[in-house]
């Protein structure tokens, strides 16, 4: 099975990703935990220049250009794989955070993007998708307070609105496969809420 966790920045996702990634452990499944940008060596080098990139070096479409070679890179190198060996794959942001960020944040247009998404991953997804909702303004002061490197510190709060936007309407473009989550609370509140939801889309 094949999990991502989306959402804008100071949301949460990776500490959740983790302990969603623990959580299943405990119950005996193999895991493997990973990341976007990155999770295969060679998209983790795509991931570096992206970051370590002078802002608005790249115009959003050469950005998503970018993502999607790591996508491919990093879906034939550790996803697929993983997959195949039976393993679970949680992974920390996917093709919805291009949607959102390149496509609704900066105004690619959303048809591009699935074009792309057709040519570098094909058919194939993950088979559910935990949206943590957070309002942006909240989400960049947590980011802050622990320092994190946001790409974003430059642009004005209504691209994080954009971009939160976006994660909405991906939820309510496919309700089968994405669960909103709500941010709010401590870790371990959230935490219940994704193993929550976890129960309920996959029960077997
Ligand atoms: O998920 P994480 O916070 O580690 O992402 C690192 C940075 O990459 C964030 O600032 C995020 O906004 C940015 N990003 C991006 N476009 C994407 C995905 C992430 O600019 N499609």
């Amino acid at each position: 099975r094949f999990i991502t966790l989306e959402g804008g920045e100071g949301t949460g996702k990776s500490t959740q990703a983790r302990r969603l990634a623990q959580a299943l452990r405990r119950r005996g499944l193999s895991v493997v935990e990973t990341r976007e940008p990155g999770g295969s060596p060679g998209a983790e080098l795509l991931r570096a220049v992206l970051l370590e990139a002078p802002a608005e070096c790249w115009d959003a479409m050469s950005e998503a250009l970018i993502l999607s070679a790591a996508r491919r890179d990093h879906l034939a190198t550790t996803i697929r794989p993983a997959l195949a060996r039976g393993d679970w794959v949680v992974c920390d942001r996917f093709a919805d955070s291009t949607l959102a960020y390149q496509g609704f944040g900066h105004g690619v247009d959303p048809a591009t993007l699935e074009q792309l998404y057709d040519l570098a991953v094909g058919p194939f997804g993950p088979d559910l998708t935990l949206v943590l909702d957070l309002d942006p303004q909240v989400g960049l002061e947590r980011a802050k307070a622990r320092g994190a490197e946001t790409r974003f510190e430059h642009l004005d709060i209504g691209y994080h609105h954009r971009v939160h936007m976006g994660f909405i309407d991906i939820v309510a473009r496919e309700p089968e496969r994405c669960a909103m989550i709500s941010a709010a609370g401590d870790e371990e509140t959230v935490e219940g809420r994704i193993l929550a939801a976890v129960e309920a889309r996959m029960a077997e």
